[in-house]
């Protein structure tokens, strides 16, 4: 394996760490072409995977207007990079790396601004609408509130 960090052909900065990960465009032997896309990591629980998620409009002719889309793929995260949930990263795509992975992460711009918020509201739109209100009300000292029901139903 190449242990001397070389160029990707991508204008981006160099790793500070270095890698054993075989499929690291920097330190592997993994090679970047095709598209590139930015976008941000909603979930990295996977051992050097993540999934990376990224916002695009959509033209609707009839309407003259644009609605939002998303695209939401699994990545490669190389070992150097240290890919955590929530942060912005760059992504150019590889060779198929596994039957899911085609792209790999070869910037890591930092934790997005307002991530927990929206990862809040993507939970929030992910269940129904009932479960939606509970959540809010939740949100309000939830806590404290069913301390009060459940009190009262004692007293009962
Ligand atoms: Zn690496």
């Amino acid at each position: 394996m190449a242990q001397k960090a070389a160029t990707i052909g991508i204008a981006v900065p160099q790793p500070k760490k270095s890698c054993t990960d075989a499929h690291c465009p920097f330190h592997g032997t993994v090679r970047v072409r095709g598209r590139e896309h930015t976008g941000t990591v909603i979930s990295a629980k996977m051992s050097r995977s993540a999934v990376v998620q990224w916002e695009y409009r959509h033209f609707l002719p009839k309407y003259e207007r644009y609605e939002k889309r998303l695209s939401k793929i699994t990545v490669h995260a190389p070992d150097c990079l240290d890919v955590k949930e929530g942060d912005m990263v760059r992504i150019a795509e590889t060779r198929p790396l596994s039957k899911t992975k085609h792209y790999a992460v070869i910037e890591n711009l930092g934790r997005e601004k307002g991530y927990h918020l929206k990862a809040a509201a993507m939970e929030a739109s992910k269940t129904g609408r009932g479960k939606k209100v509970e959540a809010k009300e939740g949100a309000k000292d939830g806590d404290k509130k069913d301390q009060k029901d459940s009190s009262q139903e004692g007293a009962q």
